[in-house]
């Protein structure tokens, strides 16, 4: 154990970690702060990967990808680094296959998904629902929402069940539900899903590319920079790489905080994994109830990423250069980001061929359709490199993870040449990513909660925990072995014991945002928020006005007034009223029907 005191550690250099400990230096410079992270790298569920693509080197993100203007915590990061952003390319037309094998692919153009007319007015009526819904929710405590315990009770199938008219507008909002939480509607919350969307303004900001919405933006360069300029500016010698925490206790004075090769003491500790991983350092009586909730995550069925890159057609056929430079890249890695291919190599034009046939590169499909993915997106960079990225989520990823690398590349590639055309054949490389298998990430993107889980363990889930007890802990032990002796003492040793508790273990994660909760601006909310706590205990004098009201704004729960639509009939019951509706407007019209349909019952019998 080193005899080393320090003022804060932080377990986890994810953006949460990160942003808490560039906010704890910031106040304060003379803190003692120490990053602890599993992997060897900073960035958690952010990575960003060099390529050989069409022209050079380029960098793609595997992890977290697209921010939103609408998102202020990672935008005001963005500045701060002087990162630059670029819109995602959403212009032209979309493919959409749903409804099994041999459905009709249909191509779609601008916001709305091409539905039949009647699943777009299904859409519609279940959107507003759940927008209307979703605007009930306390985001800072929603087990204080307006008929709570009932939301949580029930799947987001359940509910669709009972509020959706067509299989076609269901299969659409699984399809939408495994990109988001790489799990299927029947396996969360319905309560954590109206949350979910809550804490982004809405369901529409969490499923489009619009301004506003969760995938308008993208960095040049990529994420991960986001957590290497903290790492710069926090200090990379107070960020060890490679040590995992194992343990983590209290007792009167410390924090401890144990890894393969140390045990340090603290005045405060940060946990920023994520919730499912957050209950691994702790054992036995030592587990906060917090922490429990690991217990109740589900794994999202493994989440794959993968990247294709290329050339532009016209160019490759014109003289065949570009896959022979891609080769040469490939092996030898040469290239600088954004720099030209080796002399003697022809440049690839940066316009990607579905792009130069209109398309956007957007394709959703349904898990009936034999697809291995849910849906991609262009994902060509600012610097020419063309390329798709899409996802492999929920049911899909469950088919298709088993199988081997090669047969699932080519099922994705010979989807690409049903839905974009031939041209997606000549691919220059292919790239995989799965999450499930990333160690110390907890699967991908979220942490999502079953039933029952919100309203359980909110809001312990970032209450700061404790049980020993500081300075006068002598002092009230000994108060309890006079109370043994005295039992009128008995009555106020709890109100004692309450006065000396010292909640030393904080928690951070995007899981816990009020703001875009699941995403990386929701991290660095939630950091920030942790890295506040812990000043206002240590230093409180380093808190400025600005954190005093963010500290405030974090702790006030806003009550929402329930919606009428909670009351409002499914559509079974409209059918039914209906029915019945219509019955008695007949029998008004025609009194003698019933007299009439009861004789011909009688003839009939007899
Ligand atoms: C494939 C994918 C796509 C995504 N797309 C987007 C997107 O487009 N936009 C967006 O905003 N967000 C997106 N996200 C989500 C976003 O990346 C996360 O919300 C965010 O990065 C989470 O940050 P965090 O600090 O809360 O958690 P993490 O990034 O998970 O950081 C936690 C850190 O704790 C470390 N750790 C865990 N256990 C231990 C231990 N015992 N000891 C020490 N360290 C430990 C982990 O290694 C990790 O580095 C995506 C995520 C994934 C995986």
């Amino acid at each position: 154990m080193t005899e080393e005191i320090w003022d804060v550690i932080i377990v986890g250099a994810g953006l949460s970690g990160l942003s808490a400990a560039h906010l704890l230096k910031k106040r304060n410079d003379k803190l003692k702060i120490l990053v602890t992270e599993a992997k060897d790298r900073v960035g958690g569920r952010t990575v960003t990967s060099e390529i050989p693509a069409a022209n050079g080197v380029d960098r793609w993100d595997f992890g977290g990808q697209w921010v939103g203007s609408t998102q202020p915590h990672v935008l005001e990061l963005i500045k701060e680094l002087g990162i630059e952003t670029y819109r995602q390319f959403t212009d032209g037309k979309k493919v959409y296959h749903m409804g099994g094998p041999n459905a009709k692919v249909r191509i779609g153009e601008g916001r709305l998904p091409a539905l039949s007319l009647l699943g777009l007015m299904d859409l519609a009526q279940l959107y507003w629902k759940i927008e209307t819904l979703s605007a009930t929710i306390c985001v800072e405590d929603p087990s204080k929402s307006p008929n709570a315990f009932e939301l949580d009770s029930m799947t987001v199938q359940t509910y669709l069940d009972q509020h959706a008219w067509t299989t076609e507008v269901k299969e659409q909002m699984a399809m939408c539900s495994r990109p988001l939480f790489g799990l299927e509607p029947s396996q969360m919350s319905f309560l954590y899903f109206l949350m979910y969307a809550a804490t982004a303004g809405g369901l529409l900001p969490l499923l489009e590319s619009n301004e506003g919405s969760g995938q308008e933006l993208k960095l040049k360069g990529g994420t991960q920079q986001l957590s290497k300029g903290l790492a710069e500016r926090i200090g990379w010698k107070n960020v060890q790489l490679g040590a995992a925490v194992t343990a983590i206790w209290q007792d009167a004075e410390y924090a401890k905080v144990m890894t393969a090769t140390n045990t340090y003491l603290c005045r405060a500790v940060i946990v920023t994994c994520p919730l499912n991983l957050a209950g691994c350092p702790f054992s036995g009586d030592e587990v906060p109830f917090a922490a429990r909730v690991c217990l109740h995550i589900p794994l999202n069925d493994w989440v794959m990423l993968f990247v294709f890159h290329f050339p532009h057609t016209s160019n490759s056929q014109r003289d065949g250069k570009c896959l022979c430079a891609m080769r040469k890249v490939q092996s030898e890695k040469i290239m600088e980001i954004g720099k030209p291919l080796a002399e003697g190599y022809h440049r690839c034009d940066s316009q990607a061929f579905w792009k130069e046939k209109g398309y956007s590169g957007e394709i959703a499909t349904g898990s009936s359709t034999n697809c291995p993915f849910t849906v991609t997106f262009d994902a060509s960079t600012p610097y020419g490199s063309p390329a798709l990225v899409g996802f492999i989520a929920g049911k899909q990823a469950n088919e298709w993870s088993s199988k081997e690398v090669g047969e699932r590349r080519d099922a994705v590639v010979s989807r690409l040449v049903k839905y974009l055309g031939p041209e997606a054949a000549s691919f220059i490389h292919y790239e995989e990513k799965d999450w499930a298998k990333e160690p110390y990430s907890g699967g991908c993107p979220v942490n999502v909660m079953v039933p029952g889980a919100l309203t359980y363990y909110h809001p312990s889930l970032k209450s700061p925990c404790g049980r020993y007890y500081s300075v006068a802990q002598s002092a009230y032990r000994s108060l309890i072995v006079v109370a043994v002796i005295m039992p009128s003492l008995i009555h106020i040793s709890p109100v004692l014991k309450k006065w000396q508790k010292v909640n030393r273990i904080h928690w951070a994660s995007t899981e816990t945002a009020t703001s875009w909760c699941g995403y990386m601006t929701g991290a660095i909310q939630e950091g920030q928020r942790a890295a506040r706590e812990v000043l206002a205990k240590l230093c409180p004098n380093a808190l400025t006005q600005e954190d005093k009201e963010a500290a405030q704004e974090s702790q006030t729960i806003k009550q929402k007034q329930p919606s009428k639509l909670s009351f409002l009939p499914s559509i079974k019951t409209l059918v039914l009223a209906a029915v019945a509706i219509g019955a008695a407007v007949l029998l008004a019209q025609n009194p003698d029907a019933l007299e009439n349909a009861k004789t011909c019952d009688k003839m009939v019998l007899q």
